[in-house]
């Protein structure tokens, strides 16, 4: 791999535990999804979660509007291995419900469900299951008292709103929990994190949200988290696509990629082409990433048109191919070792690809990519 310069500092955060996957403290920036079947459909919810789970999220999320949507979320749980944070707005008994039923953690505002009473039981509830506690506070649901004193949603009413919450969890002395301040405007929700961080010491749940489909909503939250994880702050976070939620997982992890912050899978190195190219770069490239999404490990790997940027590119790689003439001068571990006729490129580099992969699940100290 070669030498990033990315030197970013992250925020120091309190731990939390999210099922088994660690969120704050020095754990890996954490990628979440979340279902939009109904609840209520256990198998299509299920389906849905193991795509998202097979995509390589660590966290996935469920709403559960209902006791009923609560009774098939006891079954999905059943069946589902990755953590599942259940999401509820104002009904605290769906909160008492899901945590019996297996919730690893719940995405409930303290602020929304009514008297202390309330929300001392799902506290109490929650600490009694040892899950923790998502404060989601979002742009377009403020309180009202809010946008009158601010006029309008702005990250200061953002971090108020979100400070009410926490100040129920710290009156019941509850510290397991993570905030989000989603917006879709994308300055006031960076600028909403960069307040929050500073007035607290949980781990913080990145997302602009209703971010848009999938092309826009991949550049806003790109710009908008990219902003942030790169000050240091945000400890998990999920892109909000109208679009598949496994496309958010795949986004996430390109984020977190580009960031040197997580590499997860293949990372291509290619040329745009110019008249230069040798060869059918972008059709190599787009047979590859399919063929190939199976693979976890974090490989980098050059597939350049010509010889122009091609050894350079090449050498840095774990695995690339140069354009010339007829074929492709292959590369291995930064050195040229072969040539790939063009006709048979796919076929060889999807072999090849596949072979380094094993011999490196047998020598990882062989590794040149890091994963993080
Ligand atoms: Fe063009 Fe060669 Fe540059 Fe690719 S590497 S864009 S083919 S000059």
């Amino acid at each position: 791999m070669s030498k990033s310069f990315s030197n970013i500092q992250r925020r120091k955060s309190l731990q939390i535990k999210v099922g088994n996957v660690a969120v704050g403290g020095d754990a890996p920036v954490s990628v979440q999804s979340m279902t939009n079947t109904l609840t209520t459909d256990v198998a299509a919810t299920v389906a849905q979660i193991n795509s998202i789970a097979e995509a390589g999220a660590d966290i996935v999320r469920v709403s559960v509007p209902s006791m009923d949507a609560a009774e098939a979320f006891r079954e999905i749980r059943k069946q589902v291995a990755i953590p599942v944070v259940a999401d509820i707005h104002f009904d605290y008994r769906i909160a008492l419900k899901v945590a019996e039923y297996g919730a690893d953690c719940l995405r409930i505002n303290p602020g929304n469900i009514g008297n202390a009473d309330r929300v001392r039981q799902v506290v109490d509830c929650a600490r009694d299951y040892h899950i923790p506690i998502r404060i989601g506070v979002n742009g377009g649901s403020l309180e009202r008292d809010l946008l009158e004193k601010y006029g309008e949603p702005t990250p200061e009413a953002l971090v108020e709103s979100a400070m009410r919450h926490v100040d129920y969890l710290d009156r019941f002395d509850f510290p397991y929990f993570k905030v989000s301040v989603k917006a879709s405007d994308l300055f006031m929700c960076v600028n909403a994190y960069r307040l929050l961080a500073k007035k607290i010491d949980q781990p913080l749940h990145l997302g602009i949200t209703e971010a848009g489909g999938l092309r826009m909503g991949s550049v806003k939250s790109s710009i908008g988290l990219g902003l942030l994880l790169s000050e240091g702050i945000g400890d998990t976070l999920r892109v909000s696509l109208a679009a598949d939620p496994v496309e958010e997982v795949k986004v996430g992890f390109d984020i977190l990629k580009s960031l040197g912050l997580r590499s997860r899978g293949i990372n291509f190195i290619a040329c745009p082409t110019c008249s230069r190219r040798e060869y059918d770069v972008i059709g190599t490239v787009d047979a590859l990433e399919k063929r190939l999404s199976d693979i976890t490990m974090p490989l980098d790997v050059a597939i350049i048109g010509c010889v122009v940027n091609g050894p350079g590119e090449c050498i840095k790689a774990d695995i690339g191919v140069a354009g010339a003439k007829k074929h492709c001068g292959y590369y291995e571990n930064g050195e040229r070792v072969d040539r790939i006729p063009h006709e048979v490129l796919i076929d060889e580099l999807e072999k090849k690809i596949r072979a380094r992969v094993a011999y490196l699940n047998e020598h990882p100290e062989a590794a040149r990519t890091m994963f993080v």
